[in-house]
């Protein structure tokens, strides 16, 4: 709890990251709000596997670095979260609110080093590959897009 609330500056944030090739980096000026596994069929298709790590960014504190103009966005066009990736490497980088861009998740595999956050939830549980069922580790599950307000934030 400490560190996942620990200020710009003191050794959480400004995090960095990038995609797979390198060419385009991003960084990130405040500590995450929290982090979420998401099992749904949409993240295992473009993951190729399980489920997907993810954490939401504070409003604003995101900004690209170098190699905006390679990110492809793709838009399913039916509501679910725009996704965002290195057109270059496929690498994944973020997800974000249609309606409303300052909803961004950033994908915690492209992170330089450890944001500090932890997962605390899981969602989209009753879409989970039966060859990787949910870990059982106390962390509440939501059936479908997880209730953000029901999340313990402070946990
Ligand atoms: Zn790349
Ligand atoms: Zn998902």
């Amino acid at each position: 709890m400490e560190n996942s609330q620990a200020p710009v500056g003191e050794g959480v944030a400004p995090l960095t990251g990038a995609c797979m090739c390198g060419r385009v980096r991003f960084e990130i000026s405040e500590p995450l709000i929290g982090a979420a596994y998401c099992y749904c069929k949409r993240c295992q298709r473009r993951t190729g596997t399980a489920f997907s790590a993810t954490g939401l960014t504070r409003p604003g504190s995101f900004r690209f670095t170098s190699g905006e103009d390679l990110v492809h966005t793709y838009e399913p066009g039916d509501g679910g979260w725009n996704k965002s990736f290195c057109s270059n490497c496929g690498g994944h980088l973020l997800t974000s609110n249609p309606d409303n861009p300052d909803l961004l998740a950033i994908r915690l595999g492209a992170l330089d080093r450890d944001p500090g956050t932890r997962a605390l939830a899981h969602q989209f549980t009753d879409y989970a590959a039966p060859w990787f069922p949910v870990p059982d580790d106390g962390l509440p599950r939501f059936p479908e897009r997880l209730d953000w307000s029901q999340v313990d934030l402070e946990a």
